[in-house]
């Protein structure tokens, strides 16, 4: 099925926007990229081939993240941080394995990450034509969104039928124009294999989150496991390593200055096709109130964590995500007034007006496509902060979070499967019960109580909160809201699994009879939320057509077509090791070695060195892993490719397609890439193959990791 579709996918969009620097080309691109211009001696077809084993099959997306297959037992490198969570799950304050890191002494001593997944990409096709034959003139914006849903839903269904074994899943290439259904396999029984100490894993925390000069050893080794079979299976005690079609050849050898570099992976959202006003939107609105909401709640998990290692573990990976976001949304709204890019778009978008107005039929037929995406991010940015404030209130509180998932499902659950949301639909309902009852394992009542306390007040000071009946009365002020929180919270059983099982096993009319405190609120609330759900769903069915009459209209102006945004799917992107200018007068080279490590350590927080890194470094312990102009062992490398989140943990390989480093961030002024990309400070961040292979073996002596992997003198001389 591959092959006859590689080229399908972008000619249903129009033409190709090609030769650009810029781009996350989705595969069916690559025949149409210049290689060798880039660098890259492998041909297209090496990359990927719908008929034979190719490089593409030795990738694999892990959770939100990417990862490389780098043993034929199923050995996946992928980033510290993508693997957080699994290590925090597992640690304890009697095993700290977040703090002292992890090696798996065996295979039975590797450790399930039960909410973990790995997906291979198999196959596509393009189905743009079967997706939007269900759209009728004269249907309302919702009627839209929901046929389309329904539609994408029905083909995943009928394609997962004609491919037992496979999953499959339709992503929106181009909003109301371009749909592609992926198949993939999904393997479901992920380990952990090896992790560095969090002080060489996330070396420099979130004051080095972002930046470059970075000397974070930003990795992890992770298993996954098959039935004996071969076929996907959950954690078994029988369950074999996975035997991936391809791995990756590690290059220890690594990459200097001014090398090709490519990254294959799956970065997540990008908005490049999107307009000015709904990058106003961000600007206004919704970044601003991420940094505050954020940081707020950051600060209160911090603090109740500060005495209590035990409750430090249970929010390290909600932190750190939080940390994350925070961070980038800041970068963003720095980026967005630096660069111009609003301005620069007006203008963009100013021309094309005038190209549409100078021809009456396009008049007709394209005259108030702006505007209309317009009026739609301006009532979004109205409704903004009480949107934002009610969506947060069931994030920030797990306790409602937990609460709303249970009233959500069970209603669902109740209607025909192609009419639910997606998450409770028969085919993902154990996967979505799986993550509720893992994410439980991290509840800490006195955090949620100040987290819902807090929400509570916030929302008291905002328009349109008071006329929720179900929240009036607990916002009157900051006493009131207080009690509320403390009594709903040690009332509800909400973070007990039994009792979520056994709300899930009520129909809606007999939960609704809980008398749980927290239950009762998420119903209340329930008929506000489902009326946020459609009121999104509306707007997506009126920007879903709106952006394809603009995109056809702007193909016309500029004669040509576009590489689709990320959206999870794998994607190319390449470029070079090279330094840049992040201000006048300044340039940063490329490469960072372990003498940065030791200059930046401290021994306070974030600048931990842990001992057995120090001695390594004391005793000159290097040979095999230096960088030869350089002396030193390298430790993370920079590179003008085009990534964004999701492309956590890509592979970055050299021009030969090995593997070289492990792509983990971007610098700070490279955070506006997701608006747009550009040569000038679009970089992008990987930990150095040598720094990974002499931490894990040299220096934590698991030697027979780099044996799997192929690595002579894994073992020293
Ligand atoms: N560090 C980033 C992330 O976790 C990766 C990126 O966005 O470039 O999202």
């Amino acid at each position: 099925m591959r092959s006859c579709v590689l080229v399908l996918i972008m000619m249903a969009a129009g033409t190709v926007q090609m030769l650009a620097d810029d781009g996350m080309f989705p595969m069916s691109e690559l025949p149409r990229v210049n290689l060798r211009e880039r660098g890259i001696e492998l041909t297209a077809d090496q990359l990927f081939n719908p008929s034979e084993i190719s490089l593409v099959d030795g990738i694999c997306r892990v959770n939100g993240c990417t990862g490389s297959f780098v043993s034929e037992s199923g050995l996946i490198i992928t980033n510290h941080h993508c693997a957080f969570d699994a290590i925090q799950k597992a640690s304890s304050s009697e095993r700290d394995l977040l703090q002292n890191g992890f090696i798996a002494g065996s295979r039975s001593e590797e450790i399930p990450a039960p909410d973990y997944q790995v997906r291979i990409t198999e196959n596509y096709r393009d189905i743009s034509a079967e997706v939007l034959s269900v759209v009728q003139d004269g249907m309302s914006f919702l009627e839209r969104t929901k046929a389309i849903e329904k539609r994408r839903k029905q083909l995943e269904i009928e394609a997962e039928r004609a491919n037992p074994g496979l999953r499959a899943e339709v992503a929106e290439m181009f909003a109301g124009r371009t749909y592609v259904l992926f198949l993939y396999t999904y393997l479901k029984d992920v380990r952990l294999v090896f992790a560095p100490p969090v002080s060489v894993g996330n070396f420099g925390g979130e004051a080095d989150n972002w930046e470059w000069p970075r000397h974070t050893g930003d990795f992890s080794f992770m298993r996954v496991y098959t039935a004996p079979d071969g076929t996907s299976a959950t954690w078994s005690e029988k369950n074999v390593p996975y035997r991936p079609k391809r791995f990756l050849r590690v290059q220890q050898a690594g990459v200097d200055e001014g090398d090709a570099v490519f990254l294959l992976g799956y970065p997540g959202r990008t908005a490049r096709h999107r307009t000015a006003s709904f990058l106003e939107y961000e600007q206004a609105v919704r970044l601003p109130l991420t940094v505050q909401l954020y940081q707020w709640q950051i600060r209160e998990m911090e603090q109740a964590g500060s005495t209590d290692r035990a409750v430090a573990i249970r929010h390290a990976s909600r932190i750190k995500s939080l940390a994350n976001v925070e961070k980038r949304s800041r970068g963003q709204l720095q980026g967005l007034q630096r660069a111009g890019i609003v301005g620069k778009r007006r203008q963009q978008e100013s021309e094309l007006q005038s190209f549409i107005e100078s021809d009456a039929a396009r008049r007709q037929q394209f005259g108030d496509v702006l505007q209309g995406i317009a009026a739609v991010y301006a009532e979004m940015q109205a409704a903004g902060p009480l949107e934002i404030h009610l969506q947060q209130l069931r994030q920030a509180c797990r306790a409602v979070a937990f609460g709303f998932a249970v009233v959500d499902a069970v209603n669902e659950r109740a209607k025909p499967d192609l009419e639910r949301e997606s998450l409770w639909m028969d085919r993902n309902f154990s996967q979505s019960l799986q993550e509720l009852r893992v994410s439980l394992r991290d509840w800490h009542p006195p955090t949620d109580e100040v987290m819902l306390s807090g929400m509570l007040q916030r929302l008291s000071s905002i328009k349109g909160a008071h006329d929720i009946a179900a929240l009036k009365p607990l916002l009157e002020n900051a006493e009131v809201s207080g009690q509320a929180a403390q009594r709903l919270i040690a009332g509800t059983q909400v973070g007990d699994v039994g009792f979520i099982d056994k709300c899930l096993s009520l129909s809606p009319d007999q939960l609704r009879s809980s008398e749980d405190p927290v239950v009762r609120l998420v119903l209340d609330l329930y008929p506000e939320y489902l009326r946020l759900r459609e009121l999104d769903k509306t707007r997506e069915g009126r920007l879903s057509r709106l952006y394809g009459s603009l995109l056809e209209v702007k193909e016309q102006f500029l004669r040509t077509g576009f590489i689709p945004d990320a959206n999870g799917t794998l994607r190319f992107t390449s470029g070079h090791v090279k330094s840049y200018s992040p201000a006048d007068a300044v340039v940063r080279t490329p490469i960072s070695t372990l003498r940065g490590v030791i200059e930046k350590t401290t021994g306070q927080d974030p600048f931990i060195t842990p001992e057995p890194v120090l001695r390594a470094w004391r005793a000159g312990d290097f040979e095999g892993f230096l960088h030869p102009r350089l002396g030193q062992v390298p430790v993370a490398i920079l590179y003008d490719t085009d990534t964004t989140g999701g492309n956590s943990g890509s592979p970055v390989l050299n021009s030969r397609g090995e593997l070289v480093g492990v792509n983990f961030d971007r610098c700070f002024e490279a955070t506006i890439n997701d608006f747009a990309w550009n040569a000038d400070y679009s970089r992008s961040i990987g930990v150095d193959i040598r720094y990974v292979l002499w931490i894990t073996g040299r220096v934590y002596g698991a030697t027979e990791l780099l044996e799997e992997m192929g690595i002579k003198q894994a073992r020293g001389f």
